[in-house]
């Protein structure tokens, strides 16, 4: 009969050993925090309620070094501070564009490690990936996530339990431009400035290579721009939505 544990290498070096072990002892952990979060449920919100002149601007499947810097020049040039759900993926490959996103004042949240179906992923999978991503913003932000939007905005039971088990409140929108196809910019405005009201939500996307039609974000932006300057002038203040769930 066999003895020793099939998953430890019988000839592995003792530093392997540590390593296999501390990777065993850290998945049993996380396996430990969603299955506690199993009767837990969090429903997923849409917007943020007794908020006048107020509304948030969010951005999904970023970061994406071809077009994320042209949307912080964009929110720069208006003095408006974002909300980025983010890949982890993507997050480790570009940690300059973290760090620049963080340092001029926008909120880091969780879109995930992969742009994934939560519906065709693996309970254990889905809590992995969403401890991977929460700790790789938390590594290169010092700020931890607070807010998770699925992929696709299909929250499964095990990505609402996964999120519970992470301290991650799952945020969907109340507006969008439908901008990951190539619409006229007129008409994304229309969608845009249609959903202003107080306590919204807008989704956009700093991020392509996930489904959307190529250079959809390079067309998505004079919209973002024109929708800037119309919030405004119509007496909204566009904020994080970290801030704008904070305080009333
Ligand atoms: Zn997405």
């Amino acid at each position: 009969m066999e003895s020793t544990p099939s998953f430890v290498a019988i000839n592995a070096a003792p530093f392997e050993e540590a390593a296999i072990v501390a990777a065993m002892f850290a998945g049993a952990f996380v396996a430990f925090r969603c299955g506690f979060a199993l009767a837990r449920l969090r429903p997923a919100l849409w917007r943020v309620p007794d908020r006048p002149g107020r509304a948030a601007i969010t951005f999904d499947d970023g970061p994406d070094p071809a077009n994320t810097e042209g949307v912080l020049e964009d929110l720069a040039a208006a003095n408006v501070k974002a909300t980025f759900f983010v890949l982890g993926e993507r997050v480790v490959a570009n940690e300059r564009l973290v760090r620049a996103m963080a340092a001029s004042g926008h909120d880091i949240e969780v879109h995930g490690w992969r742009h994934r179906f939560t519906l065709r992923q693996r309970s254990a999978t889905l809590c992995r990936e969403l401890a991977d991503a929460t700790f790789a913003i938390e590594r290169i932000t010092s700020v931890k996530p607070v807010l998770y939007r699925p992929p696709f905005g299909m929250l499964s039971p095990a990505a609402s339990r996964a999120a519970r088990a992470h301290g991650l409140q799952p945020y969907l929108w109340s507006a969008w431009a439908r901008d990951w196809r190539k619409r006229r910019p007129t008409d994304m405005l229309a969608s845009l400035t249609s959903g202003l009201k107080p306590g919204a939500v807008f989704l956009l996307h700093d991020g392509e290579g996930t489904g959307g039609t190529p250079g959809a974000v390079q067309n998505m932006r004079p919209a973002l721009r024109q929708f800037l300057v119309a919030s405004r002038e119509a007496g909204y203040a566009l904020e994080p939505l970290r801030s704008l769930l904070g305080s009333s």
